[in-house]
C-alpha cells in the first residue's frame, strides 16, 4: 500500500509535497516529502512508528525559528507538533505542551501574575525548540525555571528527564538521540501582574528598537565565550551585504534577514562570507547558532 495510504488508515495527519518555506522563520527551503502534524501523543507515536517501520528518515520541528531547511527539499517526513499545545498552570507550576508558542505561554503565565518566562514574550518559537535550544533572551534562559521535561523516547517510551539531564548552557540542550519533547514543567514566582506586565512591554520595546523586522532565523552566529558574536561581526564593516535575496542585517549584524526570494544558499554565502572576515579580521571561528537542516539520504 502507498505510504500516504498507510498514514491514512491510521487516522494519521499528513500532508504531502508541502513547501518547507512555510514551515520556518526565514522562509526558504523546498518542497517537504511529508508533513505530519499529531493532534495528540499517541498520534504522535503511531506517526514516528509508521516512519520507523517504512524507513522514512524524519525531523521534528517546532516553530523554524532557528533553522533553515535545504532548497533542493527534504527527502523524508518533517513531525510538527503545533497542535499539541496546551499550556496548564497548577499553583506557581506551568505545565507546557511542545507545540504552546512562547509568547502564548508567557501571557498565560502574567495572566496568572506569575513570573520567570518574560523573555519568552518575543521569541518566536515553540516549547519544543526552546527545550532543545535552552532559549532565552535579557540574562534570563528557559532552564533558569525549568523543573522536569516529559519525552519520548527512541523506543517509545515516555520519560521525565531533568535540566541536569540535560546539561543546559546558553542556548543549548543534549536532548538524548531521538528523544521528542513532549512538555515542559516550569516552576515559576509569584509576582506582580502590573510588573509582569510591563517587564514584556519593555523587553518588546527593546526587541523591537534593537532586532530587524524583516523574517530572519534569529541570531545567526554563537556567542564567543561571554562576547556577542555582533561585536566581531561589526568590525568587519559588512553590515548591507547582500547576495540573492539575504543581506547582512543593516539593524542588528548577527541577523540575516530575507529581503525576498532568499534561499538558504544565499543565507550560507552570506554566513560564510561574515565568518571568514570575522576571522581574517580577529582570528576567532564564529559557530552557527541557527541550524542547517540537510536533506536526508534515502536508501
Ligand atoms: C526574530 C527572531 C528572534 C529570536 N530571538 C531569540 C531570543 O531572543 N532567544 C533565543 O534563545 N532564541 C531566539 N530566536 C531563535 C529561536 O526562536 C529559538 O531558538 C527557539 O527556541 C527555537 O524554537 P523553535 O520552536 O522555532 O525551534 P525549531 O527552530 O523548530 O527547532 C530548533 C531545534 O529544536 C528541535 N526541536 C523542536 N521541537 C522539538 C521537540 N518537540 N522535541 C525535540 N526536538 C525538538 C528541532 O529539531 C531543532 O533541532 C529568535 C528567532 C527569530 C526568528
Amino acid at each position: 500500500m502507498l505510504f500516504s495510504k498507510r498514514a491514512n488508515a491510521l487516522g494519521l495527519t499528513l500532508e504531502c509535497g508541502v513547501c518547507g518555506a512555510l514551515y520556518t522563520s526565514f522562509g526558504s527551503g523546498g518542497k517537504v516529502d511529508y508533513l505530519f502534524s499529531p493532534a495528540c501523543v499517541a498520534e504522535l507515536k503511531r506517526t514516528l512508528a509508521l516512519l520507523k517501520g517504512a524507513g522514512i528518515p524524519y525531523r521534528v520541528i517546532g516553530g523554524g525559528s532557528n533553522l533553515l531547511l535545504p532548497d533542493e527539499g527534504y527527502r523524508g517526513a518533517l513531525v510538527t507538533l503545533r497542535r499539541l499545545s496546551d499550556v496548564k498552570i497548577c499553583g506557581n507550576t506551568v505545565t507546557a505542551d511542545a507545540g504552546a508558542k512562547l509568547p502564548t505561554l508567557a501571557r498565560i503565565a502574567a495572566h496568572a501574575s506569575l513570573s520567570g518566562v518574560e523573555f519568552a514574550c518575543g521569541i518566536p518559537g515553540v516549547v519544543g525548540g526552546a527545550v532543545a535550544t535552552n532559549a532565552g533572551a535579557f540574562d534570563e534562559r528557559l532552564s533558569d525555571v525549568l523543573v522536569a521535561v516529559c519525552v519520548l523516547t527512541e523506543d517509545g517510551k515516555t520519560e521525565v528527564l531533568t535540566p541536569k539531564d540535560l546539561n543546559m548552557t546558553h542556548h543549548f540542550a543534549m536532548l538524548p538521540k531521538g528523544c521528542v519533547v513532549l512538555s515542559a514543567v516550569l516552576s515559576l514566582k509569584t509576582g506582580e501582574k502590573r510588573q509582569i506586565e510591563e517587564t514584556m512591554r519593555s523587553m518588546t520595546e527593546r526587541r523591537a528598537a534593537t532586532q530587524p523586522r524583516e523574517r530572519s532565523a534569529g541570531s545567526v552566529f554563537r556567542r564567543v565565550g561571554e562576547t556577542p558574536a555582533a561585536i566581531y561581526i561589526e568590525k568587519t564593516g559588512l553590515k548591507g551585504l547582500r547576495i540573492g535575496g539575504a543581506e547582512l542585517s543593516k539593524v542588528h549584524c548577527n541577523f540575516i534577514v530575507n529581503k525576498g526570494g532568499a534561499t538558504t544558499a544565499d543565507f550560507f554565502a552570506v554566513a560564510e562570507q561574515v565568518k571568514k572576515s570575522v576571522f581574517d579580521l580577529c582570528s576567532v571561528r564564529l559557530t552557527y547558532e541557527v541550524e542547517r537542516i540537510c536533506s536526508p539520504k534515502r536508501t
